[in-house]
């Protein structure tokens, strides 16, 4: 059974602030430290609930968070963010969400959706974060999410669009920068435990779905640059005042799309 494990670093244990998860700041060795004590546990618990491959991919900032050397030995990492095709993630059984948060706009710890200028996400008129799109996209491909690790109003947030997805709460949500948080080794045992089960009991859970795809919002707080030379052959993405709207295809086309458009460089950018 291949599981694939998405890991972000503001949901992990201990994690507080965003100093402690950018790279360059002083405290990042820190964030890096649970990062690597949360994904490991779940790669353990993975393998122990009868997992034969698991693979990591490391999606916060540039996809270069985890030293190798102390990543658990089991597991195979995917460094460096690139783009994952349809016919690699189809070749996954289950979903699993490691470090995860609430959306932007809950008020919650660290609440955001991917970028800090993204006000809200919003597939088929439905609001969605970071939980909500990783699961559709999976869910389309018929993987499902079946354990979100994270603070308390990420795995709430998780709960309510999924009932049946397990969640492990390594910390309380009290306010967006201020939790409740348990130690490395309580969480570690949390994860572990949970990741066996959820895997155990992989064909409990039904791949999420929120309907054919119809269309993809995003509300931006201020213009960004974006990719003329896509916005031009997409001719379905079209940027109204500061909601890009794409109705293309499938959920996985559209977040590609949202993504390429997103992409610049110095030649092709304008602000809209
Ligand atoms: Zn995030």
């Amino acid at each position: 059974m291949n599981i694939l494990i998405r890991l972000d670093l503001e949901g992990v244990t201990g994690v507080v602030n965003y100093a402690q998860v950018e790279p360059g700041s002083p405290e990042y060795a820190y964030g890096q430290r649970m990062a690597v004590n949360d994904v490991n546990a779940a790669i353990a618990g993975c393998f122990a609930g009868g997992a034969t491959r698991v693979v990591v991919y490391d999606m916060h900032w540039l996809g270069r968070n985890i030293p190798l050397d102390e990543f658990n030995p089991a597991g195979e990492l995917i460094c460096g963010k690139p783009v994952l095709s349809q016919e690699f993630l189809e070749q996954f059984d289950a979903l699993i969400l490691v470090g995860f948060h609430g959306k932007a706009g809950s008020g919650t710890l660290l609440a955001h959706s991917y970028e800090s200028d993204t006000l809200d996400i919003r597939i088929n008129g439905r609001s969605v974060g970071e939980i909500g799109v990783e699961a559709a996209i999976a869910g389309e491909l018929s993987v499902p999410l079946i354990l979100v690790t994270g603070d308390s109003a990420g795995c709430a947030e998780a709960r309510e669009l999924m009932p049946d997805v397990r969640t492990v709460v390594v910390k309380t949500s009290l306010s967006t920068q201020g939790a409740l948080c348990l130690p490395t080794q309580k969480t570690r045992e949390l994860i572990e435990t949970g990741a066996a089960e959820a895997v155990r009991n992989v064909h409990q859970i039904e791949p999420f779905s929120m309907g054919p795809m119809e269309l993809l919002e995003v509300d931006l707080d201020a213009p960004i640059v974006i990719n003329r030379e896509k916005l031009n052959c997409t001719t379905q993405a079209r940027l109204n005042g500061q909601t890009l709207r794409i109705n293309t295809g499938t959920i996985y086309e559209a977040w590609r799309t949202y993504q390429d458009l997103r992409m610049v460089t110095d030649d092709n950018s304008i602000e809209p």
